[in-house]
C-alpha cells in the first residue's frame, strides 16, 4: 500500500501521530473549553483528551485551553486554528448584527457625553463638579446625588436652547491621574476634557500638565475659567496666557479652530448652564453614538471592597445596555449582575450607554481601567476569566507592545510608517527647546518623530505616565529620573534615556531608527539558595521552603530555578517571608521562603540563583562605526 494516505475523519484519533492534512479553517475564541473545540472541530472532546495525553498533557472537558495548545489540536484533526481575543469577537458581532437589517436591536443613538475635569490644584476642579451635580439635579428628586460612585449624570435644562433636555456624565475623580491610568491601560472613556483655571492665579504648572494629557489623548478641551466672582479675577489674562500655549479662544481664533473658553464661578453658581450648554455643542463635533440593543461594554471607574457587599465596581457603561443578572467577564474576573445602583443610590434593572452604575456581584477585585463585556452566559464569562488569568502571568501584553529604542525598528517594519512620541526633560529651558527642536527634524518617512511634552526639571511620576499612556520614550537630558518616577517606568515598562552630550542623543536616535541599537544587559549574580522543602499553600500557591547557601536573596531579585544543572524558571520573586513576616532581603545561612509567581514545579534539592539585571549604555561609538 505504498503512497497510502489516509482518508481524513473527522471522529476518532488521526491515525497514528500523524496529523491530518489541513482541510479547513476554524475561528475560535480565547479560553475555549476542550467540549466547545470538540464541537467547532466536529469531534468527540474525549478524542482531544486523548490526544492531548499522548502529548502528555491531562485535560478535562470543561478546561479552557491557551492559543497555542488550540492550534495544535485543531492542526491534528486537520484544521487551521485562528484564535481571537472575547473582544474581536464581539467586533465580528457587531459587524454582523450591523450587515443584519433586519435587525431592530442594533439601532444607533446619540449618547451623553462623558466629562473629565483637569487643572492646577485649589483652581475649583472639585468645587466645580460638586456645583454642578447639586444644581442639576431634577426637581423632587429628594436628597439628590449624594452617592459618590466615581461618576454621576446630570440633565442640562434652559428654556429656548437646542441642547436642553440633554444629558452630560462628569466622572468624578478630578486631575489627569486618574485620567492618565486609566488611559495607560486602554480605557478611553472621556469625550471631552475641562480644564479649570483659577481667573485669580493663572495658568500653573499643572494646568500645562492637564493640557498636555488632554492633547496626547486627542480629546477636545474647554477652558472654564473659574473664581471670576473674586475682584482680582483676570480672566483676560488666562486667556492670553493659554492662547501662547496654543489653546486660541473662539472670538479671537477668526476661522482658525478656536477652544471654547467660559467663564464661571463655582462657588457663587455663576454661568454653569452656560458651560453644559458648551459642553453639549463641543460634543456635538463629534456625535458620539451608542447601541443600546446591544451587549453592553464598559470600563471599571472604581473597585471597592464593600463590608457586607463584598467587591463592588462603578462601571461606566459605554456602549449597548448591561441588565440584572447579565453575566460579564472584567479584567480577568467575572461575575454575574446581583444589583445595580445608579449615581443616586436607586436599584435599577437596565443601565444604557454612558451611564454610571454600581455592580455588585464580581467574583474578585477589578482594576480601575479594567474593560467590562457582557458575555453569554456564566460558564463563558468563567471561562474566558480563567483563561486570561493564567495568560497574564506570561503575557504583559500592554508593556510587550510599548515602544523602547532597541524595539523600534522592528515596529517600524511591522507598522510601516510609526509616530515615535518623545517626552524632553532636561535642565535649564534653551536646551530643552534645541533638543526638541533638533530630535523634532529627524522625522523621516518611516519615522514622525513628535514632542509630546518638553519642560525643564526632574524626570517625574506624571512624565511616566504621560508616557505610558501615550506609548513615548522619555528623555532625560542632564536630569535623572524622581525614584517614584523611575520605580513606574519599570513597573510600566516604559524606556528613559538619560544623556548629558546632544550629539550622542541624536546617533542613539539615529541607530534605533534603523534598528542598530541592541540592548546591553549584564546579569549581576547575588546569591543561591536550596529549597528544603516543598510546601503547597491553598490561595497563595507553591513556596518554596529554602536556606540561603552564599550571598543574598531579595525580595526585588531575580532568580533562576535549575534543577540538575537544567534552568526551569526565569523571573521575579513573587514573595520572601522569614518564619510568618515579609522580608527585603534574607542572607547566607538564613531559612526563607520563596514565591515564584504562578511557578509551581518546585521539587527538594532544587537551586535557586538570585541576581539583578543591569542594563548598559549601548557602545555608540563602536555602533557608529560598525555601520560607517
Ligand atoms: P481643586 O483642588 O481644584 O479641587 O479645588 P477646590 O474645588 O478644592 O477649590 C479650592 C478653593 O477654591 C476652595 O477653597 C474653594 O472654596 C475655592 N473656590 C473654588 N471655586 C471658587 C469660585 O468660583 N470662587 C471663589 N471665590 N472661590 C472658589
Amino acid at each position: 500500500m505504498k503512497g497510502f494516505v489516509p482518508p481524513p475523519r473527522y471522529s476518532g484519533m488521526p491515525y497514528g501521530n500523524e496529523p491530518l492534512p489541513i482541510t479547513r479553517e476554524i475561528t475560535v475564541t480565547e479560553g475555549i473549553s476542550v467540549k466547545n473545540l470538540a464541537e467547532k472541530l466536529g469531534i468527540r472532546a474525549k478524542d482531544i483528551i486523548a490526544s492531548l495525553l499522548m502529548s502528555g498533557v491531562f485535560v478535562t472537558v470543561n478546561q479552557s485551553l491557551d492559543a497555542e495548545m488550540v492550534k495544535d489540536v485543531a492542526a491534528k484533526f486537520g484544521a487551521s486554528a485562528a484564535v481571537i481575543s472575547y473582544e474581536e469577537e464581539l467586533e465580528n458581532q457587531a459587524i454582523e448584527d450591523v450587515l443584519d437589517v433586519g435587525n431592530t436591536d442594533v439601532v444607533e443613538v446619540p449618547r451623553a457625553p462623558v466629562v473629565t475635569v483637569m487643572g492646577h490644584v485649589d483652581h475649583g476642579k472639585t468645587s466645580l463638579l460638586d456645583a454642578i451635580r447639586e444644581t442639576n439635579v431634577a426637581e423632587g428628586e429628594a436628597g439628590g446625588i449624594t452617592q459618590h460612585i466615581g461618576a454621576y449624570k446630570v440633565k442640562f435644562t434652559k428654556e429656548g436652547s437646542p441642547a436642553s433636555g440633554r444629558e452630560i456624565v462628569f466622572l468624578d475623580t478630578p486631575g489627569h491621574e486618574a485620567f492618565t491610568r486609566m488611559r495607560a491601560r486602554g480605557a478611553k472613556v472621556t469625550d471631552i476634557v475641562i480644564i479649570v483655571v483659577a481667573a485669580d492665579d493663572g495658568v500653573m504648572p499643572q494646568t500645562l500638565e492637564a493640557i498636555d494629557h488632554a492633547k496626547a489623548a486627542e480629546v477636545p478641551i474647554i477652558v472654564a475659567v473659574n473664581k471670576i466672582d473674586k475682584p482680582e479675577a483676570n480672566p483676560d489674562r488666562v486667556k492670553k496666557q493659554l492662547a501662547d500655549r496654543g489653546l486660541i479662544p473662539e472670538e479671537w481664533a477668526a476661522g482658525a479652530e478656536g477652544t471654547v473658553f467660559v467663564e464661571v464661578s463655582a462657588k457663587k453658581r455663576i454661568h454653569l448652564d452656560l458651560l453644559l450648554e458648551m459642553i453639549c455643542l463641543v460634543s456635538d463635533i463629534k456625535a458620539p453614538k451608542a447601541t443600546p440593543g446591544r451587549k453592553a461594554v464598559g470600563s471599571v471607574l472604581e473597585a471597592k471592597l464593600d463590608r457586607g457587599r463584598g467587591a463592588v465596581a462603578t462601571v461606566l457603561v459605554q456602549d449597548g445596555a448591561l441588565h440584572l443578572n447579565d453575566s460579564y467577564i472584567v479584567g480577568n474576573t467575572f461575575g454575574k449582575v446581583r444589583a445595580m445602583f445608579d449615581d443616586r443610590g436607586r436599584a435599577i434593572e437596565e443601565a444604557g450607554p454612558s451611564t454610571p452604575v454600581e455592580v455588585l456581584g464580581l467574583e474578585s477585585m477589578p482594576d480601575a481601567g479594567d474593560t467590562f463585556l457582557v458575555v453569554a452566559d456564566r460558564d463563558k464569562a468563567k471561562s474566558i476569566a480563567q483563561y486570561r488569568k493564567m495568560k497574564e502571568r506570561d503575557a504583559q501584553l500592554a508593556k510587550s507592545s510599548r515602544v523602547s529604542l532597541e524595539g523600534l525598528a522592528e515596529q517600524i517594519r511591522q507598522a510601516g510608517v510609526k509616530d515615535l512620541a518623545l517626552i524632553i526633560k532636561g535642565d535649564v529651558t534653551g536646551s530643552v527647546e534645541v533638543l526638541a527642536d533638533s530630535l523634532a527634524q529627524m522625522s523621516t518617512e518611516k519615522v514622525r518623530i513628535k514632542v509630546i511634552r518638553s519642560g525643564v526639571g526632574s524626570i517625574t511620576e506624571s512624565d511616566v505616565l504621560l508616557a505610558a499612556a501615550s506609548n513615548a520614550i522619555v528623555i532625560g537630558f542632564n536630569v535623572r529620573p524622581e525614584r517614584k518616577a523611575a520605580d513606574l517606568a519599570q513597573q510600566e515598562g516604559v524606556d528613559i534615556r538619560l544623556h548629558s552630550i546632544i550629539y550622542e542623543l541624536q546617533d542613539e536616535m539615529r541607530l534605533a531608527m534603523m534598528g542598530l541599537l541592541e540592548p546591553v544587559f549584564r546579569e549581576n549574580y547575588l546569591g543561591r539558595a536550596e529549597v528544603l522543602n516543598v510546601f503547597r499553600i491553598p490561595k497563595v500557591g507553591v513556596i518554596a521552603g529554602c536556606r540561603v547557601q552564599d550571598g543574598v536573596i531579595r525580595r526585588d531579585c531575580e532568580i533562576k530555578l535549575t534543577r540538575d544543572g537544567e534552568q526551569l524558571f526565569k523571573g521575579k520573586v513573587s514573595s520572601l517571608k522569614r518564619f510568618k513576616d515579609d522580608a527585603r532581603e534574607v542572607t547566607n545561612g538564613m531559612e526563607c521562603g520563596i514565591g515564584l509567581g504562578g511557578f509551581s514545579d518546585i521539587k527538594e534539592g532544587d537551586l535557586i540563583e538570585s541576581f539583578s539585571t543591569e542594563r548598559l549604555a549601548a557602545d555608540l561609538g563602536a555602533l557608529t562605526s560598525a555601520k560607517a
